[in-house]
């Protein structure tokens, strides 16, 4: 049985594995702590993640996301030119009714066993509060009570300017009067909206949340549609800003958008879809490149930025993605590829 438990898993040959440095499983018993901890890569500096608290369906689904998620934040923060590596910290709990300040004070001691190869930070079903107790452990947490605050003003900034520099390459115009679907009006959708609206977009919203569209066309006079028939509307842009694996197999054919410029991440449901995409006519503006806005901002103590700094590394975001995309023209490559390689090139030379 030990053995079968063990070939499931099979963490070395997943396809999720990427050669990641650590994978750290810790167990506090009298907590309630059941976590994992992966730090794919500290080339450029410390391992910068969140932690995410999720009801997991099994162990497997739990390492998967943890595998995937750092190897994600290592690409993020190399694209983004910041010295950082890649983790993320999974915890197998309802973040409702499982999580407790116990249970956060012992994942800040596995946190803290680390030694600052790991800095960890909010992510789904975590909260300032959850910070502040890890904090009481460990030095090396970000998003604690007074540090860097609310990232997804800086998210949202990353994403608005990338669309602009697109939709700039794509049609040779400004966002004034260019359409764009916002799926998912939350932090990040919210406040893209709000920019947008000021720089004249014609913008139709869609969210599970009635009241969240019923203040969108109140305050900015959006248009609205159901969720499901957001990514397929007649549109210039399309801003996945709600969850990922937006861009599938199935979906891609039904997108009429030119453009997909969104904060959510993972939005490639595969690595196929890259090139799917891309044969599609559609320009994927690579989804970890766009909403490092609010990595840069939690970052902003670690490798102490100013304000000034953080703006700017924010700034250069769709300097990047204009590289991307023509090189992405120039070698007929799709835009996640050329993304992946640059990001690639700072952590693994
Ligand atoms: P959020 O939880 O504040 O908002 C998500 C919104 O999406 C909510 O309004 C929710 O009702 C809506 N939603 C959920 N399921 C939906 C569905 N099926 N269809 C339509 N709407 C749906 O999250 P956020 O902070 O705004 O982040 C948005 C996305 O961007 C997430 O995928 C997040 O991982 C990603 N992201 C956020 C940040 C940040 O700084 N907040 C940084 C990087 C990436």
């Amino acid at each position: 049985m030990p053995d079968q438990i063990l070939s499931e898993m099979a963490i070395f040959e997943s396809p999720d594995f990427d050669a990641h440095e650590q994978v750290v499983f810790a167990c506090d018993p009298a907590a309630g702590l059941r976590a994992i901890i992966a730090i794919h890569d500290t080339t450029l500096g410390p391992a910068l993640g969140g932690c995410r608290i999720w009801k997991y369906t099994s162990e497997g689904a739990a390492v998967r996301d943890a595998l995937r998620l750092s190897a994600g934040m290592s690409h993020k923060a190399a694209l983004a030119g910041l010295d950082l590596g890649g983790g993320k910290a999974v915890i197998m709990a309802d973040s409702r009714t499982e999580k407790t300040p116990a249970m956060m004070r012992a994942f800040g001691r596995t946190v803290e066993r680390l030694a600052g190869r790991y800095i960890t930070a909010e992510d789904v079903g975590c909260a300032v509060a959850d910070m502040d107790a890890v904090g009481e452990e460990t030095e090396h947490v970000a998003g604690v009570s007074g540090g860097a605050g609310d990232p997804s003003p800086f998210t949202a900034r990353g994403v608005f300017l990338s669309m602009q520099e697109a939709v700039k390459r794509r049609l040779g115009r400004s966002l004034e009067g260019v359409r764009v679907s916002v799926k998912g009006l939350g932090n990040v959708g919210e406040q893209l909206c709000r920019q947008l609206h000021a720089a004249g977009a014609e913008i139709v919203v869609s969210d599970i949340r009635a009241d969240a569209v019923a203040a969108a066309q109140a305050d900015l006079g959006c248009g609205s549609v159901p969720v499901e028939e957001a990514a397929f509307i007649e549109c210039d842009v399309f801003a996945p800003c709600a969850l990922g694996a937006e861009l599938n197999a199935e979906s891609i054919p039904k997108i009429r958008a030119g453009i997909v410029c969104g904060a959510a991440n993972n939005l490639l449901s595969t690595p196929a879809d890259d090139a799917r995409v891309a044969e599609a006519g559609i320009l994927y503006c690579p989804d970890y490149l766009v909403n490092a806005g609010g990595l840069i901002s939690v970052a902003r103590r670690t490798l102490s930025l100013s304000e000034a700094q953080v703006n700017a590394k924010v700034d250069e975001i769709p300097a990047t993605l204009g590289r991307i995309i023509d090189e992405a023209a120039a070698t007929g490559k799709p835009t996640g590829a050329v993304a992946d390689a640059h990001a690639r090139a700072r952590f693994r030379g």
